[in-house]
């Protein structure tokens, strides 16, 4: 029996759409597409192909999007480009919620005398628009916002942020990574300055990211090369990127009854969780949330040890944000948010994706519920 898979906001598996496309390019249209003969060109017309694809999930030109090696890069290349193109100004304003590829790189340049203040959440994961209004002073080069959070699913004001933002003469970016595919994205009615997005999490490949970036703006590289419009160096990884145009292409003509389909599965799996386990909580139930992703808590089971016993079961399910998984250090988010070490150690994530059904969510319910009984026992 396939392994039932939970564990979509790590890493969604790859659409067959988008292997067949992967496939067909490494056969193809394998050449360089920066060389001047018939190969090169048919590689050339791939990666065109899924600019326009990608540029079309979101709402924009295929001129804006930039390709990359991974959403973190495309998160480092936005933060660092708007401080070199900010005129002096020397401060940052993020969440302190977001994914460890901004925190690290803010870490990183306050070690270098850049000022940065990171806006704390509410016990449902709510950012407090006030307190980032505050926030923002004319220093401000860049305001860093998630469009939805990898652990809880919380979605943020990023339009009214944006408007903040270019309020105070600040550039706006956001983390779209968890966002994009699962709910509606259209950089012209939210105008953000930069928009990041990644492969594996819309049912494409890993080791594949995309930057929008506003015309008009010239984005410094974080690798220099010709590739991108000079925007990123690098032979362009051709088959990754045709297939996460495909991906984008599906999931822009399916989100329409992808959503509802999996916000139903959603909530099938929490009704029955509280409803059968009265000790279980679901982290940031009170805020919005992409239809995909549920935090919850079985009182202060340990997640890994949960973990485990569902994979045995056959369930791949996550704790947290899967670059934390391995180490057992409670989330950063779940901090945030209030919820105390045991409680944070205690969360685990089901992550839902298309090719979920309801049985499957029967079948991690009737797990967790015997997971908790069996612990419950133990414990007596
Ligand atoms: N941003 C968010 C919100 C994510 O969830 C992730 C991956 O977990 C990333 C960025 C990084 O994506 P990538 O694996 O493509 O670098």
């Amino acid at each position: 029996m396939s392994p039932i898979y939970f564990d979509n906001n790590a890493t969604a598996p790859p659409a067959p759409a988008v292997l067949a496309a992967m496939q067909e390019c490494l056969l193809e249209c394998w050449g360089n597409p920066s060389s001047r003969h018939r190969i090169g060109a048919s590689a050339k017309d791939r990666l065109a192909l899924a600019r326009t694809q990608v540029a079309t999930l979101i709402g924009a030109a295929p001129a804006a999007v930039m390709f990359a090696g991974s959403a973190s890069e495309a998160n480092q290349t936005a933060i660092r480009g708007a401080l070199a193109m900010s005129d002096g100004r020397r401060h940052v304003v993020a969440s302190a919620v977001e994914h460890p590829s901004t925190l690290l790189m803010l870490r990183h340049l306050q070690a270098t005398g850049v000022d940065v203040t990171l806006i704390g959440v509410d016990g449902d994961g709510r950012l407090d628009l006030t307190a980032l209004e505050a926030a923002i002073t004319d220093e401000t080069a860049l305001v860093s916002l998630m469009w939805a959070n990898n652990e809880t699913g919380v979605l943020y004001p990023v339009k009214e942020a944006a408007q903040l933002a270019k309020s105070r003469g600040a550039l706006f970016h956001t983390d779209a990574v968890q966002a994009a595919g699962r709910v509606a994205i259209d950089v012209k009615a939210m105008a953000p300055d930069f928009l990041t997005i990644s492969g594996h999490k819309l049912h494409a490949a890993k080791g594949v990211g995309a930057l929008y970036v506003r015309k008009g703006l010239s984005l410094p590289p974080l690798v220099f090369g010709h590739q991108e419009r000079g925007r990123r160096g690098g032979t362009e990884n051709v088959a990754a990127i045709a297939g996460m145009g495909v991906a984008a292409e599906q999931a822009a003509r399916r989100m329409e009854q992808t959503a509802p389909a999996v916000l139903a599965l959603r909530e099938r799996f929490e009704r029955g969780l509280l409803q059968r386990l009265p000790q279980a909580r679901v982290n940031g139930a009170g805020a919005p949330r992409l239809p995909n992703t549920s935090s919850i808590r079985l009182g202060l089971l340990d997640a890994q040890v949960v973990l485990e016993l569902l994979d045995r079961a056959g369930i791949c399910a996550g704790s947290g944000s899967a670059c934390m998984a391995g180490g057992n250090l409670p989330s950063h988010v779940l901090l945030a948010m209030g919820l105390s070490e045991p409680q944070a150690l205690a969360t685990l994530r089901i992550s839902l994706s298309r090719y979920n059904r309801a049985d499957e969510v029967d079948t991690v319910l009737e797990a967790l519920v015997a997971i908790a009984a069996a612990q419950q026992e133990r414990a007596a």
